[in-house]
């Protein structure tokens, strides 16, 4: 690393295994920040000033990443790169305290979100080409609050919402799977503007309903949460400030003979119901399977169990994990997923098949040993199988 500092940053990169080389984010770039080899295209971290102008002409998303870093890389150490490095654990444990200081932005946390897959944020072949980075701090998109509806059982606390924000006559396109960063108003106790936080889009690409300009975000409030209190105590015509879209990764095949795993925990079931509602709308009849393992502490806690319960099986084969019912024992999501080896093999065996994991950091290494197991049992090796899923754009990882 030859462009030494001594605080944490944050340095945009482009991804060598997605980029095609059109030279696009060069002409865009307005202050020279871009340059290529015969190798790679690569950004200058002492001139790139995060302006963003690059991020939504580029035709791939190969621009679209980012490091927190605790010094950047050069662009010559850049163009003899063959893929990205994966994100260094930048905890405040791991970084002497210095991660708590840096102001997270919303790229790190995508980034930091994405580890699980081991730097190989690929999006699956055949996805759609997100738009991503169209409104920022500065020039948020102005959401109005349409509905706002509570998922849990009254008794429960810390309730879970249903949030619609619809955005009139500004454009804002998004596909399933990507994330909007949300600005809470007001300033923080040093009189800074708040962080902004990332959710995903837990509705389809063309809306609430077909065809309207509005997206759904589900959020659990958190006791001392700053914005999920906000987002949660939100009223229908209140204004909201949004920046993104963003996420150029963790997208749907569009492929109606893809099979999609899909596995999470409490509100990471977001993404999921847009991939459901998409599928439902668009390919009801597709031949490829959807098969979602989901887990929440009791059933009265699990966001859209009502709704979920009428999804046919044909469309959606539903595995539900319950953790905390009194006298029975915690079963987590790997725990339904090992009751389900065989399907899950048999699943695995297939290049058209994609796995995503979305909620808690913790699931991950209990998903990754059962799919350890589970390919075991049928004579694969998961290690090896999982690399080249995470090549193919086919394993996806979203964990906070
Ligand atoms: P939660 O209610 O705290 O937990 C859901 C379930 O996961 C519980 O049954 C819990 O069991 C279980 N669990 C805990 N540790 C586990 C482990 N190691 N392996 C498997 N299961 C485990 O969930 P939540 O509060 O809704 O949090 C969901 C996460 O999703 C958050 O981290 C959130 O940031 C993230 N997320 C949210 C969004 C969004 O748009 N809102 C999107 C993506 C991700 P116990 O009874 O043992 O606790």
């Amino acid at each position: 690393m030859s462009v030494a500092t001594s605080e944490m940053l944050k340095q945009h990169l482009i991804d060598p295994e997605v980029c095609i080389r059109c030279n696009t984010c060069e002409e865009t770039c307005p202050v020279g920040a871009i340059t290529h080899d015969s190798n790679n295209y690569v950004v200058d971290a002492s001139k790139c000033n995060f302006c963003m102008d690059c991020i939504s002409p580029c035709p791939t998303g190969s621009i679209d990443n980012w490091r927190v870093v605790k010094s950047a890389w050069g662009v010559d150490e850049q163009f003899g790169w063959s893929e990205l490095p994966a994100q260094q654990d930048i905890t405040p444990s791991a970084t002497g305290g210095q991660a708590e200081a840096i102001d997270y932005e919303v790229q790190a946390l995508i980034a930091e979100a994405h580890s699980g897959v081991g730097g190989k944020t690929i999006a699956p072949l055949s996805a759609a080409k997100p738009s991503v980075n169209l409104f920022n701090r500065d020039k948020p998109a102005v959401a109005i609050v349409t509905g706002n509806f509570r998922l849990t059982d009254e008794g429960v606390d810390n309730d879970v919402r249903h949030i619609i924000l619809d955005f009139g006559d500004t454009r804002f396109p998004v596909l399933e799977g990507q994330s909007v960063g949300v600005v809470p108003p007001g300033l923080d106790d040093h009189g800074a503007p708040h962080r902004i936080r990332l959710y995903s889009i837990a509705s389809p690409r063309h809306g609430e309903r077909p065809n309207t300009n509005n997206i759904a975000l589900t959020v659990k409030r958190d006791g001392a949460g700053l914005c999920s209190n906000y987002l949660c105590d939100l009223q229908k015509g209140d204004k909201v400030s949004v920046t993104g879209p963003f996420g150029a990764t963790f997208l749907m095949p569009n492929d109606s003979s893809a099979n999609i795993i899909m596995i999470c925990t409490g509100t990471g079931s977001a993404p999921f119901r847009g991939f459901t509602e998409w599928r439902r709308r668009m390919m009801p009849d597709a031949p490829g399977r959807m098969l979602l393992f989901f887990g929440a502490r009791r059933p009265e806690e699990l966001p859209y169990f009502g709704p979920l319960q009428r999804v046919p099986e044909t469309l959606l084969s539903k595995y539900f994990a319950y953790s905390r019912i009194s006298g029975e024992r915690k079963v987590y999501v790997q725990d339904r997923m090992r009751e389900q080896s065989a399907l899950l093999a048999g699943l695995l065996r297939k290049g058209a098949t994609h796995i995503y994991v979305c909620g808690l950091k913790g699931m991950e290494q209990g998903v990754d040993v059962a799919l350890d197991d589970i390919c075991r049992g049928d004579g694969m090796t998961w290690r090896e199988l999982r690399e080249v899923m995470r090549t193919e754009g086919r394993y996806h990882v979203e964990t906070y």
